[in-house]
Order: C-alpha cells, then structure tokens, then sequence
C-alpha cells in the first residue's frame, strides 16, 4: 500500500507561481507540501524574457539565473520597416529560465516547505476534509490544494474549477549568438507574420532567443518560423534547441477557486494575451494565493472565496485590455508600424508597463495619440 503524506496545504506543480506560494506558505509556518512530476531541474518552454516588473515579485536571490539586462526595444515588419527606442533604466531582463526556476525551487526548501519531485498527481478528490491527491507512488491529504500545474494541468478541473482560455501557440528556439553581436540591451519584436501575432528575438549571454506566438492554429507556423529567421539574417546559424507549447489566457465565465482547492499561473491562464507574458501574473497571484490561504487555512472551515475577488480586480481586467489590444492589432495589421513610428510615446509606455509602473487600463485612460486604435479598442467584445 502506498504511504499517505498529511499536510495542510499541498501544491502541484513547481513553476514560479507553485514555488511562490509555497515558499510564501511555509515561511509563515504553514506546512506546506509541494509535488512536481518532473525532476528538478526541469527544462521549460519559454523565451526567457523576465520584465522588471515581475523581477520585483521576486524576493529570493536569481542572480545566477539572469543575463542580459534590456534597455532599448525595436520593432520591425517583414515589409522593412523598422522603429526602436532607448531607454536610460532596464524595462526588462533574458533568464535561463531552468535555472531561474531551479533558485525559486531552491529556496522553497529554505522556507521549509517538503518538495517532492518525480512524482506525478493522477488524480484529484474533494473529501470532507479537504482534499484527496492520488500521486504515482503516494497518497496526500491536504486542508487546501493549490493547483500551479500549468497550462495542461488538470487538477483543478477534476476539483470542480474549469477554466475557460484562449491557447496561442508559442514556438521558441535558442541560436548561436553570431560573432561579435553587440545587441545585447535590445530586444526586437517582429509583425507583419502571416497571422502570428509577433515574433521575437531576445539576447541571452550565449544565444539568442527567437520564436513566434501564433493565434490561429490554422497557419502554417513552419513557413512563419522560417519567415522570422530569413528577416533576422538568421537562417543559416545553428539552432541549439527548440520547443512549442501553449500559452493560456483566460475567458470568461470566470473561475478560479472551489471548495478547498485554488488554481494559479498558467494553470488559471492568466498569460498576458497580447505578449504572452506569463511569469508576472503567476507571481502575483500566487502571492495572492498564499495571502487568502494563509489566512484561512487553520479556520474551521476555511473560505478561499477572497482569492477569487483578489483575481477579478487585479488580474482580469488587464487580460481583458491585452485581449482587446489583441484584436486591435490584429485589425491593423501593417498599418500599426506607421502609427509607432510617429509615437515616441508608445515606446516608452512599453517600458513603463514592464516595469510595472502603468497598466494597460492606466495607457488607454492617457492620451497617446493614437485615436484610430482607442476606437477599435472601444467597440471590442469580449
Ligand atoms: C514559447 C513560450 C515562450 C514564453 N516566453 C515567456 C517570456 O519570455 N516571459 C514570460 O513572462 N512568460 C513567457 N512564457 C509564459 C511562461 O513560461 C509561463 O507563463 C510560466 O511558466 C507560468 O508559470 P507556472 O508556474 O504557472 O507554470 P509552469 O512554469 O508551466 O509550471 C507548471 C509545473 O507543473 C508541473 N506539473 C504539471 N502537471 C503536473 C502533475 N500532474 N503533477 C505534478 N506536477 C505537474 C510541470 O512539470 C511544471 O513544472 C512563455 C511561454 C511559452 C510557451
């Protein structure tokens, strides 16, 4: 028979959103047990942008996982055109993203939370008193479940949580830095790809991090990725490695906590639908997580409803905002090069939105000048 572990609060997945909370819990003395099905290190589909934003989110130390520090931003079309902008301060910073996750994993074990990697939850139950995880080779029963599992886990559908998202598509390689490249504070993103929302071109110390996030299963994403390279100058430079997996952004109707289980990360889909960020808002709220469980975890019977509210006022209605920039961009198409390369402004508002110091509602209320964009912006559905 297989051993039962007992905790009060159990996390599935070891990403940044489940090592957050977790460490977040057990620094405040909660037990605290955290189940990754992968080994850790475990390799992670991402292009390894990490905006300053969400650097702040973090309060362990990641230095071994941080390169190149960006500072300027350039857009480009495949029809040539072409507009960048210089910042003094770094709006944004390339990780090795294993080993950014392996420091967060880290100092979960600091904050004495129980980790336990290799080991897979199959299934999930809502019991009397809590919740019920049938692991690979273990049993838990936990008071609260966290479920940070990512964009393909299940274990809040099978507590009762559905999440309804969109799934865009990203597609990453990493390239062998060509000699004497000298970009290395710039960022480029590239449209005007087929239907690909935007490609991009990240510098990290020894590579450059390139890849495509396509909308629209339908396209052709092979003749898009070798669109995007011929355009970089790219297409004859070995390529090291190269993966795809979704990227989430939830829709309504809305759902994020049931009974005693709460979901986080991509796991809620909470990714940024224009830019596919997804490391700042797993962040987030898992710290929002561990605020509500923390709270209410030795309660008799603990009411994890305040998350939910914590999710609705500060979460969606920014993925709301990136959705209807979405398909305002999507509407403009080519037409949008023309409209940045006459606003200065925008650039900066890029920088100032990842560094966290403006929202996307905060950038719509200001006058940008782009007027033709806000009424698009307006007449969006969700
Ligand atoms: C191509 C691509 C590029 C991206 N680039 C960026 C970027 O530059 N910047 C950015 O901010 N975001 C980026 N993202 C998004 C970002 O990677 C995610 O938003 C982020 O990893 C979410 O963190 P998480 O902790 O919620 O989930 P994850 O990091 O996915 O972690 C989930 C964990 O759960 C584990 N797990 C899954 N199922 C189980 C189970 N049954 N039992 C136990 N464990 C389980 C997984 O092994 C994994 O370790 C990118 C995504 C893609 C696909």
């Amino acid at each position: 028979m297989s051993q039962t572990l007992r905790c009060e609060v159990c996390v599935v997945g070891a990403g940044p959103a489940g090592c957050t909370v977790a460490a977040e819990l057990a620094g405040r003395g909660i037990d605290v047990a955290l189940i990754e099905r992968e080994q850790v290190p475990r390799p992670k589909c991402c292009a390894g942008g990490l905006s300053v934003g969400a650097r702040k989110l973090i309060s362990s130390d990641v230095s071994e996982a941080m390169e190149c520090e960006i500072k300027a931003l350039r857009v480009s079309s495949v029809g040539n055109r072409e507009v960048s902008w210089h910042e003094e301060r770094p709006f944004m910073y390339t990780v090795a993203r294993e080993v950014l996750d392996t420091s967060l994993w880290v100092s979960c074990i600091a904050s004495g939370a129980r980790m336990i990697d290799g080991q897979r939850v199959v299934a999930a139950e809502n019991t009397a008193g809590g919740v019920h995880l049938t692991c690979a080779t273990c049993e838990v029963d936990a008071r609260i479940v966290v479920c940070a599992d990512g964009t393909k886990g299940t274990t809040a559908c099978q507590l009762g949580i559905v999440v309804n998202k969109d799934v865009a598509l990203g597609f990453a390689y990493l390239v062998q830095k060509p000699a004497g490249w000298r970009r290395n504070d710039e960022v480029e993103l590239i449209l005007g790809l087929a239907d690909a929302t935007y490609g991009w071109m990240f510098p990290r110390n020894d590579y450059l991090s390139v890849g495509v996030e396509c909308h629209d299963r339908r396209v052709d994403w092979r003749a898009t990725v070798a669109c995007l390279f011929r355009h970089l100058g790219l297409e004859n430079e070995p390529v090291t490695a190269d993966c795809a997996h979704p990227i989430p952004s939830v829709r309504r109707p809305y759902k994020q906590a049931e009974k005693s289980a709460l979901v986080v990360g991509d796991a809620a889909g909470l990714c940024d639908p224009l830019t596919g960020e997804g490391i700042r808002n797993a962040l987030l709220s898992a710290r929002m997580a561990a605020d509500v469980v923390a709270a209410e975890v030795r309660n008799a019977e603990p009411d994890i409803r305040a998350y939910e509210e914590s999710v609705m006022t500060r979460l969606i209605p920014e993925i709301e905002a990136g959705r209807r920039l979405l398909r305002a961009m999507k509407l403009l198409g080519a037409a949008a090069m023309v409209g940045l390369r006459d606003e200065d402004r925008i650039g900066r508002a890029c920088a100032r939105l990842l560094r966290g110091e403006t929202t996307y509602a905060g950038l719509l209320s200001s006058a940008l000048g782009v007027s033709g964009v806000l009424r698009i912006l307006g007449e969006g559905r969700e």
